[in-house]
């Protein structure tokens, strides 16, 4: 038998006591802290993190650099030492930079890690509250619901319709129905320790209670997963694309730089010199650096979302963002705001009107605009009643003094769903409620709410020993099951003009935009039924309830945005449609479109159904089983899919969907897993600032991506066409080195995190097939680093010309206005149209990227310990006119040409 079967048949209060803890109260602090030294934290043991210094030699791995170092070596046996160590540093630095940039990236991965870890709900000091599931120890009381996973090894003390769903430990994917009697025999496998809760298993139904037995590499899963390795390779489809676009360039630099050598050496060019040079250029053109500022440009975008309250799960979905081209989403709590009053009741077949706001419990009962008092109403007291024993959440005052006279002030929060909370804050006003009420009845079960029956029953025995079912739920479902009616002070029978007067109410009080529930009850006779089916039957029904959940402020104008940038927003709901209709009105989601409900998609077959999801706007009455048919429809319809979602069964819809979004507050850990996307705060208005952030980020990695290559094309191409035309080389390989690691290091980054054009949420969403060259960016590349070469050869040439003699004269100047060409280019990049379009001012960052990098690059031409190093003079004014006008003709003049020219449409088009 295997340590955990140790507790299976041990009684409740043998488990308790050996783990010296009371249900009631929990561990407290102390005590959980002085536990939690002993057993360690809850986790399971991750594999080793690739070590910095390896991390470091990596960087050196890169083959063009190794050749370089040799090369370099060699020059330095041969005597060039300033050359030697000028090369062997910037190749160093190089490095250096690169490893910082991925140990960014990797901290930034990790925080995010961090963010999505998993917590429970745990009995501390007397309270529940969320803690880290890192901090349970041996003795924590922890509660589960449907949709948790369970946070450690845990003897259930307490189970309603518990089912859990052990398929990663037994392998067995039917779920174990689970109790909390102790078994006969503690040395039953893992899949028939019914009374127990394992690590990493899911609760598919019910709720239930349990006491941490074991935690972290003590429990089953630890024992059968030494080393778990949590950390997923998380590449976006775009860095796999980088990185077989890397070797093509790199293919491509080889081959240029191979031609430059001969064609060099064929000039009479001496072959050493050239090899360092074509070795150099090697190194520069290939943009070895891509992947990592992609990197960073991606986890810099993901810690905005953050701030916005996005938390991104999975990389890669960062770029589907900019692509959603709907976003699906679900009602209760994401476009309202789950702050619940109910306002109207019906029971008798009257209405009540109840007033009082929020969760304060005070207000009164009118009809008609009279009072009237629930303990003189049968009707009333019995909907009170149903409605606050039908009910798992608590009414919590907290006290405090305020103002100057420090009156003391009540405020009221919820603990559990604020449907329920609603419903007790009602309960309060009619004087039903509190402990008196409690002690009055005995829960027996529970069958807990489940979204696909739309309702939820409690088994309950008064002081009488009378036994009662009473059951609230989704008034169209609870109908069905009654066939009595509470009226008069009696159960009579339901007649159909009954029926008729129900549906009308709840159409009506649906209408105003309430949320409706409806009450029923039944006197039990005989053995309690242990399945909601035989229970949940011939009930009588009492009332309704409608209570109002208003909007969120700031969706109406997510919505807007939304629209302008050519997303669709599509409501899907379990509540009734003329609720979900009002609402939709209210946010400006119909507008004209079509309304559809659970069981017409049920009716429709899938072709029909295709051919009109793309008109609906609003689905009612669903069940999550729908979502999922409904996010296929989309996406067959060509639609980039963003479905919002909370439960358990909302979790394939979320896995189908392109974008899977989880509720962070209200979610279910399934729900959570499945995503990609988690909303801090549930809000809608945070999944439109998730998709501006991510149209965003890949707008930055278009922008340096044209940075980068047009300079790389560049500096090519100058080197190239110099050793055609048989003049001496315009750019030495420190030179050239230099170039690569500041001229296009620090714009680059900087473009990385450059702000948002205006127009980002006016444009449609990109294609998801589209070509990272697509609207563009390839033409921009191609004609920019076309002048950048062209600009730099003519400068150098004017310059040898004029004094042939004075080679290091000309190569500063080609050097500097290669630098200059790059440094106004990069504000070029900020824009998908022309430079003129942006003020330069709007990314400091930037300007300080560009001022440092020029400033640096004048550091080297003018202090004189530098100029040998680095080939340089100072030159006078005329030539860095002659620099000047020489920079600023590829940006300058490539923008009035792209104005013109129909050429760079033609080149747009095929690139898509
Ligand atoms: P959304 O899908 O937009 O979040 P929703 O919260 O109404 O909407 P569900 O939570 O699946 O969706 O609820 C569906 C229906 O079940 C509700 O309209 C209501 O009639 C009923 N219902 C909701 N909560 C409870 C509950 N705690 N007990 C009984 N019935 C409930």
């Amino acid at each position: 038998m295997s340590e955990g079967g140790r507790y299976v048949d041990w009684n409740v209060e043998q488990v308790t006591g050996h783990f010296k803890v009371d249900p009631a109260e929990g561990l407290d602090d102390a005590e959980a802290g002085r536990r939690m030294e002993q057993t360690g934290p809850n986790q399971l043991a991750e594999a080793e993190r690739i070590s910095p210094v390896v991390l470091l030699l990596n960087q050196f791995k890169d083959f063009m650099v190794l050749v370089l170092l040799a090369a370099t070596l060699v020059s330095g046996l041969l005597g060039e030492y300033t050359d030697a160590i000028a090369i062997i540093a910037i190749v160093v630095l190089n490095a250096v930079l690169g490893f910082v940039q991925e140990v960014r990236a990797e901290k930034s991965l990790s925080a995010l890690r961090e963010l999505s870890a998993p917590t429970a709900r745990v009995m501390r000091n007397g309270e529940w509250s969320r803690i880290q599931a890192a901090h349970l120890v041996p003795g924590d009381i922890v509660a589960l619901e449907s949709g948790d996973r369970i946070p450690a090894d845990l003897r259930l003390i307490q189970t309603a319709n518990m089912y859990i769903e052990e398929s990663a430990l037994t392998g067995e994917s039917v779920p174990t129905s689970k109790t909390n009697g102790k078994l006969s025999r503690g040395d039953v496998p893992l899949g028939d320790r019914k009374n127990m809760a394992f690590l990493g298993t899911m609760v598919v139904r019910g709720t239930g209670i349990g006491v941490v037995v074991h935690t972290g590499m003590e429990t089953e899963m630890g024992r059968i997963a030494h080393l778990i390795q949590t950390t997923e390779a998380m590449q976006t489809p775009l860095q796999r694309r980088l990185e077989q676009l890397g070797k093509i360039l790199i293919g491509v630099a080889l081959l240029l730089t191979a031609v430059v050598v001969v064609t060099g050496i064929l000039h009479g060019h001496d072959a050493y010199k050239m090899f360092l040079s074509g070795v150099s250029l090697a190194v520069a053109a290939i943009p070895e650096g891509l992947p990592a500022i992609v990197t960073i440009a991606l986890a810099l975008g993901v810690q905005r979302m953050i701030k916005r309250r996005a938390i991104v799960r999975k990389l890669p979905s960062v770029e589907t963002l900019g692509c959603a081209s709907i976003i699906c989403s679900d009602k209760t709590g994401t476009l309202t705001q789950n702050k619940m009053t109910v306002t109207h009741l019906w029971c008798d077949r009257r209405k009540i009107e109840l007033s009082g706001s929020g969760y304060q419990p005070d207000g009164d009962f009118y009809r008609d605009g009279r009072e009237v008092r629930p303990d003189k109403e049968v009707a009333l007291k019995r909907l009170l009643e149903v409605a606050v024993l039908c009910n798992n959440a608590r009414l919590i005052g907290e006290s405090s003094r305020e103002g100057l006279l420090r009156r003391k002030q009540e405020t009221w929060r919820v603990d559990g769903d604020p449907t329920e909370g609603a419903l007790l804050v009602a309960g309060a006003k009619g004087g039903v409620g509190g402990e008196s009420l409690l002690q009055s009845w005995t829960r027996i079960r529970e069958f807990p709410f489940d979204s696909e029956r739309k309702m939820m029953s409690v088994f309950l025995e008064d002081r009488g020993g009378k036994r009662f079912l009473f059951t609230k739920g989704g008034p169209d479902v609870l109908l069905e099951r009654c066939t009595h009616i509470l009226q008069g002070g009696r159960a009579v029978p339901l007649k159909e003009s009954h029926r008729t007067e129900i549906i009308q109410m709840n159409e009506e009080l649906a209408k105003m935009a309430l949320r409706n529930l409806a009450f029923a009850y039944r006197e039990w006779q005989g053995a309690t039924p242990d399945n909601e089916r035989t229970a949940e039957r011939k009930l009588v029904f009492v009332g309704l309830a409608g209570m109002i959940d208003p909007p969120r402020e700031e969706v109406k104008e997510a919505i807007r945005t939304c629209r302008r940038a050519g997303i669709r927003t599509v409501m899907i709901t379990g509540d009734h449609q003329m609720t979900a209709v009002a609402i939709a009105r209210q946010l400006g989601i119909l507008q004209g479109g079509a309304t559809v409900n659970g069981s017409e998609i049920q009716q429709m077959g899938e072709a029909e159904f295709r051919k009109k999801a793309k008109d609906i706007h609003v689905y009612a009455r669903v069940s999550p089983e729908h979502k999922l048919k409904i996010v296929k429809a989309l996406q067959e319809e060509g639609h980039v899919v963003a479905m919002t979602g909370d439960g358990v069964n909302d979790a394939p819809a979320i896995k189908a969907a392109d974008i899977g979004i989880a509720m962070g507050v209200t979610g279910t850990d399934v729900s959570k897993e499945a995503s990609s996307l988690v909303l801090a705060d549930d809000n809608f208005a945070t999944i439109v600032a998730a998709i501006e952030e991510g149209r965003n980020i890949y707008d930055n990695i278009r922008k340096f991506i044209s940075y980068l290559l047009a300079s790389n094309v560049g500096e090519i191409l100058v080197m190239f066409l110099a050793m055609l035309a048989g003049l001496p080389l315009p750019l030495v390989p420190i030179q050239i080195l230099w170039v690569n690691l500041v001229t296009d290091g620090l714009p680059a980054m900087a473009l990385g995190v450059d702000p948002a054009e205006e127009d980002t949420m006016n444009r449609d969403p990109r294609n998801s097939r589209e070509n990272i060259f697509a609207g563009g960016v390839g033409w921009k590349i191609l004609s920019r680093g076309l002048f950048i070469g062209l600009s730099t050869l003519v400068a150098f040439w004017i310059a040898y010309s004029e004094s042939p003699d004075d080679l290091v004269r000309a190569q500063t100047i080609a050097f500097a206005t290669l630098v200059m060409a790059q440094l106004i280019y990069v504000f070029d990049c900020r824009s998908s149209r022309t430079v003129f379009h942006r003020s330069p001012f709007s990314n400091p960052l930037l300007v300080l990227a560009v001022v440092s990098s020029a400033a640096l690059m004048i550091g080297v031409m003018y202090y004189p310990p530098l100029q040998p190093i680095f080939h340089t003079t100072s030159l006078a004014l005329r030539e860095w006119a002659l620099v000047a006008v020489a920079a600023a003709i590829p940006t300058l003049a490539a923008g009035a040409l792209d104005m013109m020219l129909p050429l760079r449409r033609m080149v747009t088009r095929t690139e898509r």
